[in-house]
């Protein structure tokens, strides 16, 4: 079961991996997870990708790519794997296409996430933080028991820069943008999977399920 989620910040990915890793006892493999566990482990790989961090620059396609492949031949991976934030290109999906194909297994699915954007611009709009305690809060998922205060200490609460919605509409075109290649590339290959994302969480991941269910050996 070789899976790639994708989907638009907000569109609840981090929720269905939990599922799927909960059900089907493969690993998440996030890109940050798995640079930080090459970097606190000293490979070479993981040292040559801190010293670009390091520097504030991007890590080349090699590196990242030759960390993947010694994350992807871990014996945690002999069931499969959730790939979550790689790949990012299509340079990146080629090599990884190569790489699966030099570790003798395939891609099975691009789990795409979708939900409407106003919906998005709704969902990351709407958490508010408490200046003087750091508790956060969500206008509708997690509400503060009086409107605009502080459970903790009834402090006002404040929306962050990095959430007010012009903010959230440019980051969420922005990444449209570089991720349309991508969906175009695993489009055309025949591994994209629509899942509408714009439902209950059990019926999102009961698309997910029946869709990967036939995988599981
Ligand atoms: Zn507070």
């Amino acid at each position: 079961m070789n899976l790639i989620l994708m989907g638009l910040p907000g569109a609840g990915k981090g929720t269905q991996a939990e599922k799927i890793v909960e059900k089907y006892s493969i690993p998440h493999i996030s890109t940050g997870d798995m640079f930080r566990s090459a970097i606190k482990e000293g490979t070479p790989l993981g040292k040559e990708a801190k010293s670009y961090m390091d520097q504030g620059d991007l890590v080349p396609d090699e590196v990242t790519i030759g960390i993947v492949k010694e994350r992807l031949s871990k014996p945690d991976c002999e069931k499969g794997f959730l790939l979550d934030g790689f790949p990012r290109t299509v340079a990146q999906a080629e090599a990884l296409e190569k790489l699966l194909s030099e570790l003798n297994t395939k891609l099975d699915y691009v789990l795409h996430v979708q939900v409407p954007e106003e919906k998005l611009v709704d969902r990351l709009t709407g958490r508010r933080i408490c200046p003087e305690c750091g508790a956060t809060f969500h206008v509708e998922f997690n509400p503060p028991k009086q409107d605009g205060k502080c459970d903790v200490d009834g402090a006002t609460l404040m929306q962050r820069e990095d959430d007010q919605p012009e903010t959230v509409k440019n980051r969420l075109n922005v990444n449209m943008e570089q991720t349309k290649p991508l969906l175009d590339y695993y489009g055309d290959k025949g591994y994209l999977v629509d899942v509408n994302g714009d439902k209950h969480i059990d019926d999102v991941f009961e698309q997910i399920d029946e869709k990967i269910g036939g995988l599981a050996k």
